[in-house]
């Protein structure tokens, strides 16, 4: 008899997830985490005194509303932090680009640089939206084994066919482009629009955009939600899948929107680790998991780091399949061609972290004017120590992009094995909205920034290359908002092999493995091994390396521990 049914590999997200669910049903589960804290990718650290930092994560809105309320995290202090605006652009010519909520402010600002764009934008929005209502769907779901197809597997194939089709029914694209090109093309409008969901979930976002828009501040602006994570440029297949992955998800019920979390991401994993308590989930952290013990192709346990071993009838793991199967399990216990499969996974990676304490809030050569919010987001707003208020530019993501052309550039540096020399910037500022991260008067921020190679051609990451792609990030900012150089207290540089060393993201991949199409739904993290199952008996995936991949969202975790309950 086990003291354990189960136990999880990592204290990420996903892994408290499963556990919890795994406890719901009556299970008894043991998490092993080899950090102090909890949370893997989605933490909050108070690296520097008194600042509290989203050390990796920044912002949510994929993760699934049903775990909130299945597991009660509001309960547990989950508080989610709407930003609106979402995103600001300053540039040089003075103008600036402010999107959020408000449909009709948006149409506003698009206009300042193409009539066009503004009129055709609603349009987007709502194609992008008709998509993700058939996408959004199979997050939750196990996906087909399309290899070997048993009814099952069938029925749900047959059900994303429905799903494709009822939207292709209710106009998934405008219908007169769509016309047109089919008109041109001599296939019928029903062929184009479809085809046009397929570009969508396989090909580059900058032929999408370069169809929909004329303005390079408005598609320079989407363009770097195409590229997040991604080892690519938005004119290379898959990143509209990335950018379209962006506009998923929900913050209290309003769709894509993002949001941050009250006192940092770290609040959400708290509050799950919360929950398993409750549910009487024994976590243990400072315990590395160094083998995962096999008995013929049945999973019986694990030895740790310290020489002590567990056993228990089922094992999953959140850590990445580099992790899982090329370190933790003996390969012997693994088939050739599975293993020579999990050898091929692309990990390439080219994020960068920079977190920040700051003195105070940036300010932008283009200075927006206050908008006005309303009362509700006017109650956001807190002053500083200098009586300056935190202004709608500091709420949302701040991107600094002139054009598409700016981000190709940046990715040509780093595809040949360098960092930008100019990258590829997101600033964040999540003080501006929650005054529980800084000391009164200061601000915490993070720069997300691409394309910073984790292999690079003629150089290793040392804390010189690393000060070094920090400055150029500086710089990237100084130029819409100087003295921001001069505002920063502290900096905390994680180039990719930080990244790799701090949460065991083989290659710094900031999703456990590319978010490419041949790594997604039924092949994600393999072909054939899609619904969390392993050759080995008994142990499971349930972390992003599975599906649905990277991001916090929970449903790895929560997919995951509905398949080891129906073993
Ligand atoms: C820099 C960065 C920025 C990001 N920004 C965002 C964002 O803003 N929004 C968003 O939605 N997503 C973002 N992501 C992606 C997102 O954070 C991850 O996809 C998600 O947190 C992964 O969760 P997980 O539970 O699947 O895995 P992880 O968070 O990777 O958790 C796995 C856990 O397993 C532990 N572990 C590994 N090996 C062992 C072992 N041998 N023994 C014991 N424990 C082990 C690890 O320490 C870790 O805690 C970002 C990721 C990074 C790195």
């Amino acid at each position: 008899m086990h003291a354990y049914d189960t136990i999880v590999i990592g204290a990420g997200h996903n892994g408290l997830v499963c556990a919890c669910y795994l406890a719901k049903a009556g299970r008894r589960v043991l998490v092993l985490e080899r950090r102090s804290v909890v949370g893997g990718a989605c933490v909050t650290e108070e690296i520097f005194p008194g600042f509290k930092v989203s050390t990796a994560a920044y912002v949510t809105s994929l993760f699934r509303p049903e775990i909130v309320h299945d597991l009660r995290l509001r309960d547990y202090g989950l508080e989610l932090l709407e930003r609106d605006p979402s995103s600001f652009t300053p540039f040089l010519d003075g103008r600036y680009l402010m999107l959020g909520k408000d449909r009709a402010s948006n149409v506003r600002e698009i206009a300042k640089f193409s009539a066009r764009d503004a009129q055709r934008y609603p349009e987007y929005e709502a194609m992008l939206e008709r998509v993700a209502a058939i996408v959004e769907p199979t997050l939750d779901e196990t996906p087909p084994n399309v290899l070997s197809p048993r009814f099952g597997d069938l029925a749900s194939l047959w059900k994303l066919r429905r799903a494709i089709r009822r939207a292709d029914r209710r106009r998934v694209i405008p219908s007169e482009p769509a016309r047109e090109r089919g008109r041109r093309r001599g296939t019928d409008c029903s062929t184009a629009r479809t085809g046009e969901v397929l570009e969508i979930l396989t090909g580059a976002a900058r032929p999408i955009l370069d169809r929909w828009f004329e303005s390079e501040q408005l598609k320079g602006t989407l363009a770097t939600d195409a590229i997040i994570g991604a080892f690519a440029a938005p004119s290379m297949p898959g990143t509209a899948y990335v950018l379209f992955h962006h506009v998923m998800g929900e913050t209290n019920g309003a769709r894509g929107v993002w949001s941050y979390v009250r006192g940092g991401m770290g609040r959400l994993t708290q509050a799950l680790a919360s929950a398993a308590r409750d549910l009487h989930v024994e976590i243990r952290t400072d315990t590395e998991v160094r083998r995962i013990l096999t008995c013929g192709n049945r999973a019986t346990g694990v030895a740790l780091a310290n020489g002590d071993e567990h056993t228990a009838a089922q094992i999953a793991s959140s850590a990445d399949c580099h992790v899982t199967f090329e370190r933790l399990v003996d390969p012997a216990a693994l088939p050739e061609d599975f293993r020579e499969a999990v050898s091929r996974i692309d990990y390439s990676s080219a994020s960068l972290k920079i977190n920040i304490a700051l003195d105070r809030l940036p300010m932008f050569i283009c200075h927006p004017e206050p908008f006005d919010y309303g009362a509700v987001r006017r109650a956001q707003d807190r002053l500083d120590v200098e009586g300056s208020t935190s202004r709608p530019e500091h709420r949302g993501t701040i991107h600094f992009c002139e054009d598409q052309d700016f981000i190709e550039r940046a990715y040509d540096d780093a595809k040949y094995g360098a960092p930008s020399r100019e990258p590829v910037v997101e600033l964040t500022i999540p003080s501006a909205v929650d005054e529980t991260l800084a000391p009164s008067g200061k601000h915490v921020a993070s720069m997300f920034v691409q394309y910073a190679p984790h292999r690079l051609k003629d150089d290793t990451w040392t804390h010189a290359l690393k000060d070094d792609v920090a400055d150029r990030c500086f710089a990237v900012v100084e130029r819409y908002a100087p003295g921001f150089t001069a505002s920063v207290i502290e900096r905390q540089i994680l180039a990719p092999p930080d990244l790799e060393a701090t949460f065991n993201l083989t290659g710094g991949n900031i999703f456990q493995g590319a978010m490419s199409l041949n790594q997604l739904f039924f092949a994600r993290p393999l072909p054939g091994y899609a619904n969390y199952r392993t050759p080995i008996r008994g142990l499971y995936l349930c972390g992003s390396a599975a599906h649905p991949g990277g991001g916090v969202m929970g449903a790895a975790g929560r997919n995951a521990a509905r398949e080891m309950l129906r073993r």
